[in-house]
């Protein structure tokens, strides 16, 4: 009996200690003047986009950027994350990127926003719209919302505390098409210089395609800024 106890205890033991470093490497801490932000990126779709799904460590709650593809793959995500989420936030309105938005958003019943200028390209309506210096309140910490239009006249970029949610706008070393519907090259540029770059070189970029980076890298290297 007294084995059988032991046993019990050192499987309880060990399977706590499981779960809480499954939990540690599941999302990438970025850490900005005491506050930190939670974020697992997945490459979804034949595009390769990225989605985000990103929350507040201390409240647990979250949101998802840019659902692009594989529904059922960012909702086993979500669960196994353990947040609760609050939005799906859609950066522009190209299919890459908001593929999965009406799916995720029935299956979830969470509010889907785009900036009013893109919401054009969804084929069905959002339940609100993203617009310049919008702040939404996640946890403990705030999301803001910039217009940098260029890629498209609705892009948006999403700012939550040491990082920027940047969409088609600016990838690491270069820069967001701007040959397709609405696009406009010297919008763009002005909205990486006067949006994206303002928010500090140690702050770091996640764009929708391709690996982050830093403003402060973009700055310096990107061969459009530079
Ligand atoms: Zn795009
Ligand atoms: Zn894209």
């Amino acid at each position: 009996m007294e084995i059988y106890e032991k046993l019990q205890f050192l499987r309880r033991y060990f399977m706590v200690v499981l779960k809480v470093r499954c939990f540690h490497i599941y999302f990438n801490y970025v850490n900005h003047g005491g506050k930190k932000t939670m974020l697992k990126k997945l490459v979804v779709g034949f595009i390769q986009a990225n989605c985000y799904i990103i929350g507040c460590p201390k409240t647990q709650e979250g949101v998802v950027v840019d659902p692009g593809d594989e529904t059922a793959r960012i909702v086993d995500e979500i669960t196994r994350s353990t947040l609760t989420i609050r939005y799906i936030l859609l950066t522009h309105g190209h299919f890459d990127h908001v593929g999965s938005a009406e799916e995720l958003r029935d299956i979830t019943k969470l509010p889907v926003l785009i900036h009013d200028l893109d919401s054009r390209f969804l084929g069905f309506k959002p339940d609100g719209f993203l617009y310049d210096g919008l702040q939404i309140q996640i946890g403990t910490y705030t999301l803001s919302v910039l217009h940098t239009p260029g890629h498209t006249p609705g892009g948006v970029s999403i700012h939550a505390p040491g990082v920027v949610f940047t969409g088609d706008t600016l990838f690491a070393g270069s820069i967001g098409r701007t040959d397709l519907p609405g696009g406009d090259y010297h919008r763009l540029i002005e909205s990486v210089k006067k949006k994206i770059f303002p928010l500090g070189d140690d702050v770091r970029i996640y764009p929708g395609h391709g690996p982050a980076s830093t403003i402060g890298q973009e700055r310096r290297t990107n061969p459009f800024f530079s």
